[in-house]
């Protein structure tokens, strides 16, 4: 990574988004559910967003999908392949994963794949 942005720094702001992430999703599931929003504190924070029960609740969806691309982000880091295009494998700046840590596309790949989704699915 060509700048002063050190990896340090980089998975500091991964780690806080993660946090950050699932602290809002617990708040927002304890006003739904609290008995729910309990059973999820004891479990494993990356085994949330996969938790059948919460198929239950359309609106959490878009909270999901954020804490799925977080878990997807901290994998990368464990494994060794944060900061990766998932597309074409081409490295990501340090200024791009700063502004969205759970970046996974180069800009090109990102035009790309926003127009191959189909744009009905929002509603
Ligand atoms: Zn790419």
């Amino acid at each position: 990574m060509s700048s002063n942005i050190t990896e340090c720094e980089l998975e500091q702001r991964l780690l806080a988004v993660a946090e950050e992430r699932r602290h809002h999703f617990l708040q927002t599931l304890q006003q739904l559910d609290a008995a729910l929003a309990a059973t999820l504190q004891a479990m494993p924070a990356d085994e949330w967003a996969d938790y059948p029960p919460l198929a239950a609740w359309p609106q959490l969806q878009p909270q999901l999908n954020a804490l799925k691309q977080v878990d997807a982000a901290l994998c990368q880091w464990q494994i060794g392949l944060y900061g990766l295009c998932s597309d074409c494998e081409a490295e990501l700046t340090a200024e791009q994963l700063l502004q969205d840590p759970c970046r996974q596309r180069c800009d090109p790949c990102e035009q790309k794949y926003g127009k191959a989704q189909p744009v009905s699915w929002q509603l």
